[in-house]
């Protein structure tokens, strides 16, 4: 009885590979991404999220601040 799973009949499929981060195709190991394209918008979405990321703290912050500014106001 030899039943392969699923994953050894990708293996033998595909090969070695990774998946490009951006667009989820399967690529060589040795590369990062599968092309210079998705390697632009990948450096563009760090970029993006960075942004959004700051924006989203401050955002945090200040809800904080207004939970807490109601909490002293209605239970002191
Ligand atoms: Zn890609």
């Amino acid at each position: 009885m030899s039943q392969s799973t699923w994953k050894d009949q990708i293996k033998k499929k595909w090969g070695p590979h990774s998946h490009c981060p951006i667009c989820g195709k399967a690529m060589p190991t040795d590369k990062q991404f599968c092309s210079q394209n998705c390697r632009d918008n990948y450096h563009g979405t760090q970029k993006k999220q960075k942004k959004k990321s700051r924006i989203q703290m401050i955002f945090m912050f200040g809800m904080m601040a207004v939970v807490f500014v109601f909490m002293f106001l209605f239970t002191g």
